[in-house]
Protein backbone atom coordinates (compact mmCIF):
# COMPACT_ATOMS: atom_id res chain seq x y z
CA UNK A 1 0.00 0.00 0.00
CA UNK A 2 1.21 3.43 -1.19
CA UNK A 3 1.35 5.99 1.83
CA UNK A 4 0.45 9.34 1.25
CA UNK A 5 2.67 12.42 1.97
CA UNK A 6 1.29 15.61 3.98
CA UNK A 7 0.55 17.26 0.56
CA UNK A 8 -1.19 14.37 -0.74
CA UNK A 9 -3.50 13.90 2.17
CA UNK A 10 -4.10 18.11 2.48
CA UNK A 11 -5.48 17.57 -1.52
CA UNK A 12 -7.25 14.59 -0.87
CA UNK A 13 -11.10 15.46 -1.42
CA UNK A 14 -12.88 14.70 1.86
CA UNK A 15 -15.39 12.06 1.71
CA UNK A 16 -18.49 11.32 4.01
CA UNK A 17 -18.93 8.00 5.92
CA UNK A 18 -20.49 5.98 2.86
CA UNK A 19 -17.58 7.37 0.58
CA UNK A 20 -19.81 9.92 -1.28
CA UNK A 21 -17.29 13.09 -1.77
CA UNK A 22 -18.42 15.88 0.13
CA UNK A 23 -18.64 18.94 -2.47
CA UNK A 24 -20.91 21.14 -1.14
CA UNK A 25 -20.59 23.64 2.11
CA UNK A 26 -23.09 25.54 3.85
CA UNK A 27 -21.46 28.33 5.80
CA UNK A 28 -23.23 30.02 8.71
CA UNK A 29 -22.20 33.25 8.19
CA UNK A 30 -24.41 35.10 11.77
CA UNK A 31 -26.97 33.66 14.01
CA UNK A 32 -28.67 37.33 13.62
CA UNK A 33 -31.51 38.11 11.74
CA UNK A 34 -33.74 41.31 11.24
CA UNK A 35 -36.98 39.13 11.28
CA UNK A 36 -38.54 37.12 14.07
CA UNK A 37 -40.30 34.08 13.16
CA UNK A 38 -41.63 32.48 15.85
CA UNK A 39 -40.83 28.72 14.60
CA UNK A 40 -37.33 30.18 14.82
CA UNK A 41 -36.55 33.32 16.89
CA UNK A 42 -37.76 34.26 20.08
CA UNK A 43 -38.15 38.22 20.55
CA UNK A 44 -35.70 38.31 23.38
CA UNK A 45 -32.98 36.17 21.51
CA UNK A 46 -29.95 35.88 23.01
CA UNK A 47 -26.95 36.64 20.02
CA UNK A 48 -23.55 34.61 20.62
CA UNK A 49 -21.11 37.33 21.78
CA UNK A 50 -19.45 38.98 18.52
CA UNK A 51 -15.81 37.45 20.22
CA UNK A 52 -17.28 34.22 19.46
CA UNK A 53 -17.79 34.41 15.79
CA UNK A 54 -15.27 33.56 13.23
CA UNK A 55 -14.13 37.10 11.99
CA UNK A 56 -14.68 37.61 7.85
CA UNK A 57 -10.90 36.91 7.28
CA UNK A 58 -11.43 33.65 9.28
CA UNK A 59 -14.52 32.62 7.15
CA UNK A 60 -12.40 33.47 3.78
CA UNK A 61 -9.64 30.89 5.05
CA UNK A 62 -12.16 28.04 6.24
CA UNK A 63 -13.97 28.45 3.04
CA UNK A 64 -11.06 28.74 1.04
CA UNK A 65 -9.76 25.76 3.05
CA UNK A 66 -12.65 23.66 1.99
CA UNK A 67 -12.38 24.50 -1.65
CA UNK A 68 -8.62 22.94 -1.73
CA UNK A 69 -10.37 19.77 -0.71
CA UNK A 70 -12.44 19.71 -3.03
CA UNK A 71 -15.77 21.83 -2.13
CA UNK A 72 -17.48 22.88 -5.50
CA UNK A 73 -20.54 24.37 -4.42
CA UNK A 74 -20.88 26.85 -0.91
CA UNK A 75 -24.09 28.73 0.35
CA UNK A 76 -24.11 31.12 2.92
CA UNK A 77 -26.59 31.34 5.36
CA UNK A 78 -27.34 32.86 8.89
CA UNK A 79 -29.41 33.79 11.02
CA UNK A 80 -29.99 36.40 7.86
CA UNK A 81 -26.30 36.28 6.34
CA UNK A 82 -27.04 39.71 4.41
CA UNK A 83 -27.76 41.69 7.97
CA UNK A 84 -23.74 40.78 8.99
CA UNK A 85 -21.59 43.83 8.94
CA UNK A 86 -19.32 44.14 5.14
CA UNK A 87 -20.46 40.70 4.49
CA UNK A 88 -20.26 41.59 0.72
CA UNK A 89 -16.36 41.97 1.71
CA UNK A 90 -16.72 37.82 1.91
CA UNK A 91 -18.71 37.76 -0.83
CA UNK A 92 -16.56 39.52 -3.13
CA UNK A 93 -13.38 38.00 -1.58
CA UNK A 94 -15.46 34.10 -2.22
CA UNK A 95 -15.87 35.09 -5.86
CA UNK A 96 -12.30 34.82 -6.75
CA UNK A 97 -12.69 31.19 -6.56
CA UNK A 98 -15.50 31.48 -9.15
CA UNK A 99 -12.83 33.28 -11.29
CA UNK A 100 -10.37 30.46 -11.12
CA UNK A 101 -12.75 28.19 -11.59
CA UNK A 102 -11.94 26.22 -8.55
CA UNK A 103 -15.68 27.24 -7.29
CA UNK A 104 -18.45 26.02 -9.31
CA UNK A 105 -21.03 28.41 -7.72
CA UNK A 106 -21.53 30.93 -4.61
CA UNK A 107 -24.84 31.47 -3.60
CA UNK A 108 -26.63 31.89 -0.49
CA UNK A 109 -30.32 31.50 1.23
CA UNK A 110 -32.19 34.78 2.61
CA UNK A 111 -35.13 36.01 4.19
CA UNK A 112 -35.09 38.53 0.97
CA UNK A 113 -35.19 41.71 3.09
CA UNK A 114 -31.97 43.16 2.32
CA UNK A 115 -31.79 42.09 -1.46
CA UNK A 116 -33.24 45.44 -3.14
CA UNK A 117 -29.87 46.81 -1.13
CA UNK A 118 -27.48 43.67 -2.11
CA UNK A 119 -28.56 42.29 -5.12
CA UNK A 120 -26.69 44.34 -7.83
CA UNK A 121 -23.54 43.50 -6.23
CA UNK A 122 -24.29 39.94 -5.63
CA UNK A 123 -24.44 39.45 -8.80
CA UNK A 124 -21.68 41.53 -9.73
CA UNK A 125 -19.59 39.03 -7.78
CA UNK A 126 -20.55 36.03 -9.66
CA UNK A 127 -24.08 34.73 -7.44
CA UNK A 128 -26.39 33.57 -10.34
CA UNK A 129 -29.03 32.68 -8.20
CA UNK A 130 -30.37 32.91 -4.19
CA UNK A 131 -33.03 30.86 -2.23
CA UNK A 132 -35.37 32.63 -0.45
CA UNK A 133 -36.81 31.70 2.14
CA UNK A 134 -39.86 33.36 2.79
CA UNK A 135 -43.42 33.15 3.90
CA UNK A 136 -45.66 35.29 2.06
CA UNK A 137 -45.31 37.66 -1.14
CA UNK A 138 -48.36 39.20 -0.16
CA UNK A 139 -47.55 42.59 2.16
CA UNK A 140 -50.56 42.51 4.11
CA UNK A 141 -49.68 39.18 5.81
CA UNK A 142 -46.14 40.24 6.66
CA UNK A 143 -44.75 42.96 9.22
CA UNK A 144 -42.21 45.75 9.08
CA UNK A 145 -38.60 44.38 9.79
CA UNK A 146 -37.00 46.16 12.33
CA UNK A 147 -35.08 47.96 9.54
CA UNK A 148 -38.11 48.65 7.64
CA UNK A 149 -41.04 47.65 5.09
CA UNK A 150 -40.72 44.33 3.57
CA UNK A 151 -39.63 44.74 -0.17
CA UNK A 152 -41.63 41.99 -2.83
CA UNK A 153 -39.01 43.44 -5.40
CA UNK A 154 -36.05 41.00 -5.19
CA UNK A 155 -34.40 41.67 -8.04
CA UNK A 156 -33.44 44.40 -10.46
CA UNK A 157 -35.47 43.50 -13.49
CA UNK A 158 -32.43 44.17 -15.16
CA UNK A 159 -30.82 40.98 -14.24
CA UNK A 160 -31.75 37.75 -15.99
CA UNK A 161 -32.54 35.64 -13.13
CA UNK A 162 -35.19 36.50 -10.09
CA UNK A 163 -34.71 34.52 -7.15
CA UNK A 164 -36.97 31.03 -6.38
CA UNK A 165 -38.51 30.77 -3.38
CA UNK A 166 -37.46 27.82 -1.90
CA UNK A 167 -40.38 26.67 0.46
CA UNK A 168 -43.45 28.72 1.96
CA UNK A 169 -43.87 28.28 5.56
CA UNK A 170 -46.85 29.81 7.91
CA UNK A 171 -45.78 32.62 9.77
CA UNK A 172 -47.04 34.51 12.62
CA UNK A 173 -44.98 37.69 12.17
CA UNK A 174 -44.15 40.12 15.58
S1 LIG B 1 -36.11 34.84 8.41
FE1 LIG B 1 -35.12 32.82 8.69
S2 LIG B 1 -33.41 33.17 10.09
FE2 LIG B 1 -34.78 34.94 10.24
S3 LIG B 1 -36.13 34.51 11.97
FE3 LIG B 1 -37.17 33.83 10.09
S4 LIG B 1 -36.63 31.64 9.84
FE4 LIG B 1 -35.18 32.56 11.32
Amino acid sequence: MNALSPPDLLFRPMTDPFGRTIRYLRVSVTDRCDLRCFYCMSEDMTFLPKADLLTLEELDRLCSAFIAKGVRKIRLTGGEPLVRRNVMSLVRSLSRHLATGALDELTLTTNGSQLQRFATELADCGVRRVNVSLDTLDPRNSAPSPAGAISTRFWPASKPRAPRASRSRSTRWR
